[in-house]
């Protein structure tokens, strides 16, 4: 695997070469756990791949696994603290991303409310359904 190379300065790739500061709770060849330094909850992480990459569909399909298993150690980790957590991922500025390299959000919760609960939705209707399906299964873009 070829070395991290982002774009422009990124605070996530100076973590992972140890040129910034970081509390780390797991740590494998590929893959990074650190404390989020503006926490939602007490134990909030972060999971990133040592390897720059903005989305996750930059990722290659051969880090698909290490990935996901360094997410499944993280929230290990996270049970100590806590059973109940949310897994996340901000992907783009509409979705609230703000550092672009790739990373999931592991959120203890504690009985505080679950952010899910709180936008009201509409039940979907099926040829409201049907659109988006044909939508999502058509022509891939960028
Ligand atoms: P996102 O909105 O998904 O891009 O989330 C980025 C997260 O990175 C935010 O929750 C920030 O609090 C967190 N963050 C930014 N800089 C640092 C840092 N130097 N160390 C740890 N967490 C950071
Ligand atoms: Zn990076």
């Amino acid at each position: 695997m070829g070395p991290a190379v982002a774009p422009e300065p990124c605070v996530f790739c100076e973590i992972v070469a140890r040129r910034a500061p970081s509390h780390v709770v797991y740590e494998d060849e590929e893959n990074l756990a650190f404390l989020d330094i503006f926490p939602f909850t007490r134990g909030h992480l972060l999971v990133v791949p040592k390897r720059h990459v903005d989305r996750l569909i930059d990722l290659r399909p051969p880090e698909f696994g290490s990935f996901l298993g360094a997410v499944v150690q993280a929230c290990r980790h996270v049970e100590r603290l806590s059973r109940d957590y949310n897994v996340g991922l901000n992907q783009g500025p509409l979705a609230g991303q703000i550092v672009f390299h790739l990373h999931f959000h592991i959120i203890p919760r504690y009985d505080d409310g679950n952010p899910f609960g709180q936008t009201p939705r509409t039940r979907l209707d099926d040829p409201t359904a049907a659109a988006i399906v044909h939508d999502l299964r058509g022509p891939a873009g960028r």
